[in-house]
């Protein structure tokens, strides 16, 4: 006899079944069950009110930094499996910049059995483009493939090195899986904030939009040349991703993904200013200039690349978005000069704020929003989730799209609290979050 769950009359979107309606979600054992049919007699049950709040597949990030093994004080398995179902995550795909890197099929086998012990959310890992990251020689992208491996990424880095990048993209083409890249021309990115105005006017050292655009150039011409399937990581720039609008006319095989930081927030968080852009929400308090929580790679752009985004993912021409969450203990990050603080930010927890403040201020609507961020991502990859279909895994987000909550270290799961939302009052979370029908979070 198996645990019956009944989601009782919220606000369902599914948008891999084209459903937005009120009605019932049916949880049987692990997996979905067609709410018009079943005995409920034959099953323990238990129906739990959710009106008034929305449901949806579990979320899936397919950029999410674990820093597991080998950085246990910024995250491991386990926190960052926290921190995903309590941002309503159900699998994240994992970037291979840990110690060792993921570069051999061996570590790969080790960590999907782990985080099978380990992780409250599935892990999807991405393996290395070469070994050690280093850039020198590539890895065997077969074997690891065959141990688990979803795609191949050096992320954090650029393989500089183009018939490396060639090679990775012919076997990409046999075997089926992406080479997802960090576009970042080192030799013009010794910077450590978007150059522009603001950089100037803050005296820091500036990372032209033209180190991103550059590679995701050269990327794409590899791309057509090889026919091999290339996957852009956190387009940061308007050209940059016409760039990739254009290429994709011609034929070729690249997707890209986008992140919520890049659309509300700009370079003038830098500075400051704790407005979340393209959006009603209210202002914050300003934060300390040049706080090196506002240090993300590629950086936050001006304004006017926010709404060149925004206007992107409203044309359709972004496939995902991710969330790029890259935790940093606070060593890295505070009480350090802006220069040599590490990039990135906290992720997992504030996507669903973030994003639904588009869908409020009617930029997106719900059931697309919702779209990119579950059946998208699984459609691409070939993923079992991201739908609320009878018979899928029973991966299922119950969302509260009004509650207010002001983030502190207090409410974060990571183990890093490196965010520069860190004190701002945010709308909307995930209340309940079941992963395999097992409630893994409650609000
Ligand atoms: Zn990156």
């Amino acid at each position: 006899m198996s645990q019956r769950i009944v989601l009782r009359g919220g606000r369902v979107i599914d948008p891999a079944n084209d459903v937005d309606e009120i009605r019932d979600v049916v949880i049987e054992g692990d997996r979905i069950a067609d709410a018009a049919e079943g005995d409920a007699s034959s099953h323990e049950e238990r129906v739990i009110d959710v009106s008034g709040r929305l449901v949806t597949p579990a979320w899936v990030d397919m950029h999410v930094h674990l820093r597991d093994p080998g950085f246990p004080e910024k995250e491991t398995l386990g926190t960052g499996g926290q921190a995903a179902v309590a941002g309503g995550f159900g699998t994240v795909a994992c970037m291979p910049n840990t110690s060792p890197a993921l570069d051999t099929p061996e570590i790969v086998r080790e960590l999907v059995e782990r985080s099978e012990r380990e992780a409250a959310c599935k892990v999807l890992p991405i393996a290395t483009i070469t070994r050690g990251r280093s850039g020198g020689a590539a890895v065997d992208f077969q074997a690891l493939v065959e141990a688990g491996a979803i795609g191949f990424s050096d992320d954090g880095d650029t393989t500089a090195d183009s018939a490396i990048m060639r090679q990775a993209l012919e076997a990409s083409v046999d075997l089926n899986v992406p080479v997802i890249v960090h576009c970042e021309d080192k030799a013009l990115a010794s910077g450590a904030m978007h150059e522009g105005e603001v950089s100037r006017r803050l005296g820091i050292e500036g990372i032209p939009a033209a180190a991103e655009e550059i590679i995701i150039a050269r990327d794409l011409m590899l791309a057509e040349m090889t026919g091999g399937w290339l996957h852009v990581c956190h387009v940061s720039t308007r050209r940059g991703i016409e760039l990739i609008h254009d290429a994709r006319q011609r034929g070729v095989r690249v997707s890209s993904e986008v992140m919520p930081h890049h659309i509300v927030m700009s370079d003038e968080w830098v500075a400051g200013t704790r407005v979340l852009h393209n959006t009603s929400a209210p202002a914050s308090e300003p934060l300390a200039p040049a706080h090196p929580y506002t240090k993300v790679n590629p950086p936050l752009r001006p304004v006017a690349d926010t709404t060149g985004l925004l206007q992107a993912v409203r044309d359709g021409w972004f496939d995902i978005f991710g969330t790029d969450h890259a935790p940093h203990a606070d060593p890295e990050k505070n009480g350090v000069p802006y220069q040599q603080a590490a990039f990135g930010m906290s992720g997992l927890e504030f996507a669903f704020p973030a994003t639904w403040e588009l869908v409020r201020a009617g930029h997106i609507d719900a059931s697309e929003l919702v779209r990119l961020w579950t059946a998208a991502p699984a459609t691409l990859f070939g993923l079992d989730r991201g739908t609320l279909s009878p018979g899928a895994v029973a991966d299922v987000t119950v969302w509260d799209t009004e509650t207010e909550w002001t983030v502190g270290r207090d409410t974060i799961h990571s183990k890093s609290a490196n965010t520069p939302l860190i004190g701002m009052t945010l709308r909307g979370r995930a209340d309940t979050t079941y992963i395999r029908g097992k409630e893994a979070y409650s609000a």
